[in-house]
């Protein structure tokens, strides 16, 4: 069996060479005679492992000191809960911004845990806009702000970085995370799931301003508590080692690449290739408003479900897998992360041309 063009939303496609390089490297790491998989947490071997990992990642992102990267478990998802944990002090609530999937269960986890605002939702549209800043207000008193960056089930990217003053801005980068370039300093939290963009499901990425730890309730669980991960460098208990090894090698291969800037002109070739497909064409129509086009996750539609299937099956048998819509959507959605290569891209556009002119009108 040939590897095949992997359009899934996550765990998705990772780069061929880091496979390649972590399966030469599987049964014995740089002449230690086992693997890193099962290597000590705690051993002179590993805790090189995770400082590179943890090197590469400012050096690739431009991390600056007033920021902490952390390499934690229990996905995006648990993040929804740590965030009001930690951040909500004295406040009486926090600010969401609710345009998808994601940031609509963020917005629900975090009322759990203190008040929390919907500052915009754009459910009545659909899911399928980003406001402009004029749109929407910040509430001044806020502990802080949330928002999607990439919101991975409707296909909507924000095109600008919310200005929010004072109010520290928190953002689940899940889906978009080292696929362009960020000013990190502008983030009270940046935070992912490693999933789509970085490595194997179970490693989480956060990375924290420094003064914002450090006033988790008191029931915080410790391996919650963004200021006690960061005085133990994450080893509170045994961090998802190999994960984070996989994370270090994707990160040689974005540096190779020439970084978040080139990974960005990639990625927006990619898009484009597909968009201006379907915005030529009679027979798919974009999900989403123009201006607030995913990079990551192009989401489209025949017009008719039973056409979105035919669509799915067929782009199946031709090594394209995985295009079929979230449930919440239906219709298609390619996922395209940064190990989508843009072969990738052109077999699809040429599936899709043929398959509008079998069906098109
Ligand atoms: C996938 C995804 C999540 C959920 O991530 P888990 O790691 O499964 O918890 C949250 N937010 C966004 C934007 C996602 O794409």
């Amino acid at each position: 069996m040939q590897r095949v063009f992997n359009f899934s939303p996550g765990p998705s496609m990772l780069p061929l060479e880091v496979l390649r390089r972590a399966a030469a490297e599987l049964e014995n790491y740089n002449n230690t005679g086992m693997s890193v998989m099962e290597m000590s947490h705690r051993s002179k071997d590993y805790l090189k492992v995770y400082e590179e990992a943890e090197a590469k990642l400012c050096r690739v992102m431009g991390i600056p000191d007033t920021h902490k990267a952390l390499f934690l478990q229990g996905g995006a998802t648990l993040q929804f809960a740590s965030i009001p944990m930690n951040l909500m002090g004295s406040h009486k609530s926090a600010d969401y911004a609710v345009t998808g999937f994601f940031s609509n269960k963020a917005y629900v986890e975090g009322k759990k845990y203190g008040g929390a605002r919907i500052a915009l939702s754009t459910k009545d549209s659909d899911y399928t806009i980003i406001p402009l800043q004029s749109a929407y207000s910040v509430d001044t008193d806020a502990a802080y702000f949330h928002y999607c960056h990439n919101n991975t089930v409707f296909g909507t990217r924000w095109p600008y970085t919310p200005d929010t003053g004072k109010v520290p801005l928190v953002c689940d980068m899940s889906s978009s995370i080292l696929s362009e370039p960020v000013d990190v300093s502008k983030f009270g939290i940046i935070y992912a799931g490693a999933q789509k963009n970085m490595g194997p499901a179970g490693l989480t990425v956060v990375i924290i301003r420094r003064d914002l730890t450090g006033n988790a309730m008191p029931l915080t669980p410790s391996v919650m508590d963004y200021a006690a991960q960061t005085q133990n460098d994450s080893m509170i208990n045994t961090p998802a080692t190999y994960g984070i090894y996989l994370l270090s090698l994707v990160l040689d291969w974005v540096e190779k690449q020439g970084g978040l800037a080139a990974m960005q002109k990639y990625n927006r070739r990619k898009a484009d290739m597909l968009y201006s497909l379907i915005d030529d064409s009679n027979l798919y129509r974009a999900s989403v408003a123009t201006d607030s086009r995913s990079m990551m996750n192009v989401t489209f539609n025949l017009g008719n479900v039973e056409l979105d299937k035919e669509f799915v099956t067929q782009a199946a048998k031709r090594g394209l897998v995985s295009l079929a819509g979230h449930r919440a959507t239906g219709g298609i959605r390619a996922s395209i992360y940064n190990a989508m290569p843009v072969e990738g891209i052109k077999t699809l556009c040429d599936f899709m041309k043929e398959f509008e002119f079998e069906y098109g009108k």
